[in-house]
């Protein structure tokens, strides 16, 4: 390939640029980012920079050595697709490509109104949000979700007065589940914030929200945590094969109209929390917008884009640090036919599993990091276990299996 055209400069970006140049691709390459900033890390938003305890988060990368040309704060505006290869039209002009790599990452959701809200996504954000949370600030924060969790953590934690509405019964209900997200609710009140579910909002106004039914809620601040939007109005009208992000096979190649084998584009690939892709261990498409993704999977995109056979299908992973605990998941519970407990959920170190039969399918631990490890691989290698010998904290997991 001559040109390869990188859009996006998040993990997930300079992963596909790092792996493109480390499986052989000798031709050019360029990296088209929206932002200011090379790639940094944003776990750390949420929790240090907002802390105070760090200010950079920026991936180490060596541009010379990686012989990267890098377009930063300039946008992917458009995609035409020719038979092979195309042109990405930018601010920074047209760029023809013989292979793309779409890795556009995540928008936040904001909610209606004029008044001001907060959101955090960008390294600009959070040294934003940082400065007003100062001691005795009154912060709402909407959205009871990992991104709300921490922010109350880093905002309690600043001496701010914190108040997180959420529109489930339970925080976390989406991620995972009402009985599992339960759990989590006391964690608020220890750290004196208070948490108050089942709360609509209308809208954000200057001072505060207004909740469905007209009652107000007073705030310096507002922050909006309700989730994400892949990013992908650049592509409208491309002819990709869009639904809930760039839809793609299961070696993240993109499709031109429909979701068919003889659709497939072998130049563009999508990876990152743009893309959801086909897992064949789930037997269903996957949008995981979580950093071990976009960490691992530009390996797989970089590898099909330059023809070699890759298939990506890990375990879904990810972590979240609130209220002074480190919670971890892998796996997916969404066809899990029960939970199983793992230790007392109102103590400070437990774990739920959620399990089909004898067949591991997803855990979630708070402060058991080993058992998390253990049971990814569990998860990952299929392995039948001893639903009774998961459910005792004392044995290990990985020994925790049939036979
Ligand atoms: C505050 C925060 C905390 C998080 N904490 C955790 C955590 O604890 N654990 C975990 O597993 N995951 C966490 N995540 C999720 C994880 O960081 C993301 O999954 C990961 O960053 C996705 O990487 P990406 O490269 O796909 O997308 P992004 O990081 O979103 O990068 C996409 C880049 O593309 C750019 N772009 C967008 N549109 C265009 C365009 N048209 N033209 C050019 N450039 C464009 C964007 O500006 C951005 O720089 C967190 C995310 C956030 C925001």
């Amino acid at each position: 390939m001559d040109k390869v055209i990188v859009v996006g400069g998040g993990l997930a970006g300079l992963r596909a640029v790092e792996t493109l140049r480390g499986n052989g691709h000798e031709g050019a390459l360029t990296l088209v980012s929206a932002e200011r900033h090379p790639p940094y890390d944003r776990p750390p938003l949420s929790k240090a920079v907002l802390a105070g305890e760090t200010d950079d988060t920026t991936v180490d990368a060596d541009w010379d050595e990686l012989r990267c040309e890098l377009l930063l704060g300039e946008r992917a505006t458009g995609l035409r697709l020719e038979p092979v290869g195309g042109v990405v039209t930018s601010t920074a002009g047209d760029l023809p490509f013989d292979g793309l790599v779409i890795a556009t990452g995540a928008t936040p959701i904001t909610l209606p109104g004029d008044g001001r809200q907060h959101v955090l996504r960008t390294i600009d954000d959070s040294r934003d949000l940082r400065s007003r949370l100062v001691p005795g600030a009154r912060i709402v924060i909407v959205g009871a979700g990992w991104i709300g969790a921490e922010v109350a953590t880093a905002a309690a934690k600043r001496g701010c007065s914190v108040t997180v509405v959420e529109a489930a019964d339970t925080p976390l209900a989406a991620a995972i589940g009402a009985e599992v997200g339960a759990y989590t609710a006391p964690w608020y009140a220890e750290a004196g914030v208070e948490l108050r579910t089942g709360v609509k909002v209308a809208e954000v106004r200057d001072g505060g929200l207004v909740l469905a039914g007209g009652a107000r809620i007073d705030a310096d601040e507002v922050v909006v945590g309700v989730g994400v939007r892949p990013e992908l109005s650049w592509l409208e009208g491309s002819g990709l094969l869009l639904e809930r992000g760039v839809v793609t096979d299961g070696s993240f190649r993109a499709y031109a109209g429909t979701e068919e084998p003889g659709s497939v584009r072998r130049d563009v690939v999508a990876v990152g929390d743009c893309a959801s892709w086909w897992s064949a261990r789930y037997g269903r498409r996957l949008l995981v917008e979580h950093w071990d993704v976009a960490l691992n999977a530009p390996e797989v995109a970089a590898a099909s884009l330059l023809g070699q056979d890759a298939v990506y299908d890990a375990v879904p992973y990810f972590w979240s640090e609130q209220f002074g605990r480190m919670v971890q998941y892998a796996g997916s519970h969404a066809a899990a036919e029960r939970i199983v407990h793992r230790g007392d959920p109102s103590g400070r170190k437990w774990a739920v599993a959620w399990l089909s039969g004898d067949r591991l399918d997803a855990i979630l631990t708070v402060d058991r990091p080993r058992d998390l490890v253990q049971a990814r691989r569990l998860i990952a290698a299929g392995t039948p276990v001893d639903p009774a010998a998961i459910a005792d904290p004392d044995v290990p997991v990985r020994q925790a299996v049939r036979g």
